[in-house]
């Protein structure tokens, strides 16, 4: 089967088109600029050098018709017709309280990505603009939404409501979903098959560490608390973007700075995290080698960071009851030696011992703890192409034999 993964953004678009049979994508490519002069598509064919095209794309139909040119290209593509395409497999970003699983796409799907726009503004427009152009370009290829928020609704009420009035929550739909669900999922069922044991045994906690951050406790593979909340602002504190705080922060804030609302939100989402700490960068490798350099602002900056990793750790280990195995993934993650030590630095309690040496690698799917150790540290890169389009894949089987 040969699936195409879509990730819309508002003026861009990731894609993906993977072979399922080696589980490897056959190209991928991004889109930027679209709506705005000048669009660039960047395509990489798996055994061939990178094609860079220029154009204007008025909209997502148009960015979708030229990724599907460059996939069939006589020179660059890796298809000879589109028919080929099994299915398609769409990143959705928020499905709110109706989705709580990867869906065909019918007109309800659509509806329910329509009525959470209000809780995902920037990101379901655009997840809906992609469906709607491969429908039209592709009318008889199912398509399928994965969701951010999804692998999420398994977690109880106690974990997903916050302390204000209940009428809030059945009004406003005012609760805990948690993203990043997609990679949460992948990570903890490869970790279920590197240790070796079935997924439903297991208290894991996943630590994506990335630009944006987030942990999740999982016991059985479900999602049982998320760090993550109503948006993806909550929780650790992260590259731009502030993480938890007392909330009559923002009324201050409005107040010193005359700023509206949603300015104080703006400032919190993008000028503040390890970026607003540092006043350097919010990219980790500009800290770690500020810091290197006796910048106090930059170090200063990590060991919050690495402070609330290690708080979120505890909590989570509290709500399950013990835990197997913590796992690191995402840019960060899966990158960083130093920030892996100092997070696990503390954590003998739990039972973790890091094997220094092989807490050394970078990227690669590895067990770094020390021979014996009561809780595994895992590095496991995120895959979460991979998990849309074997979501997709399932979803889109099943589909077959039922029909
Ligand atoms: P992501 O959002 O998953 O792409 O992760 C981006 C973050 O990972 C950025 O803060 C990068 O600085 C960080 N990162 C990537 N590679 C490394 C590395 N080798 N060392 C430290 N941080 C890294």
């Amino acid at each position: 089967m040969k699936i195409l993964v879509i990730n819309c953004g508002s003026s861009s678009l990731k894609y993906q088109l993977m072979d399922m049979n080696s589980r490897t994508p056959l190209a991928k490519g991004l889109v930027e600029r679209i709506g705005l002069p000048g669009a660039i598509l960047t395509h990489r064919p798996k055994d061939g050098e990178k094609e860079v095209i220029v154009g204007d794309l008025p909209d997502h139909v148009a960015a979708i018709a030229m990724v599907l040119d460059a996939i069939v290209d006589p020179e660059y593509g890796v298809l000879k017709s589109l028919d080929e395409i099994d299915a398609v497999g769409h990143r959705v970003l928020h499905g709110g309280e109706k989705v709580s699983g990867s869906v065909l796409i019918d007109e309800q799907v659509k509806q329910a990505i329509e009525e959470c726009i209000e809780l995902g503004p920037l990101h379901n427009p655009a997840n809906l603009a992609g469906i709607l152009a491969c429908e039209k370009i592709m009318p008889k290829t199912p398509q399928v939404a994965v969701f951010d928020t999804a692998f999420h609704q398994t977690m109880p009420p106690e974990a997903y409501l916050y302390g204000i009035p209940y009428e809030f929550y059945e009004k406003f739909k005012i609760r805990r979903y948690g993203f990043h669900g997609t990679s949460h999922k992948y990570v903890s069922q490869r970790a279920a098959a590197l240790l070796g044991k079935r997924i439903e045994k297991l208290k894991l906690i996943s630590c994506h560490l990335g630009n944006g951050s987030s942990i999740t406790a999982i016991k059985g593979g479900k999602s049982v608390e998320t760090s993550m909340g109503f948006t993806p602002l909550e929780g650790l504190m992260m590259g731009t973007r502030s993480g938890d705080l007392d909330p009559a922060i923002v009324s201050f804030i409005m107040n010193k700075m005359s700023w509206s609302g949603d300015q104080v939100t703006e400032f919190l989402n993008k000028k503040s995290g390890v970026l607003g700490l540092s006043g350097v960068s919010s990219d980790f490798r500009d800290l770690e080698n500020a810091a290197e350099q006796g910048n106090y602002r930059a170090q200063l900056a990590i060991d919050v960071f690495v402070h609330d990793v290690k708080k979120y750790i505890g909590a989570y280990a509290a709500v399950l009851d013990g835990v197997d195995a913590i796992i690191f993934t995402a840019g960060l993650g899966e990158n960083s030696p130093l920030i892996r030590k100092s997070i696990c630095d503390t954590l003998g309690y739990l039972g973790v011992s890091l094997d220094e040496e092989k807490n050394l690698t970078r990227g690669q799917e590895v067990d770094v703890s020390k021979w014996g150790a009561r809780c595994r540290v895992l590095v496991i890169p995120t895959n979460e192409e991979l998990m849309i389009a074997l979501d997709t894949e399932e979803i889109v089987n099943n589909k077959n034999k039922a029909s």
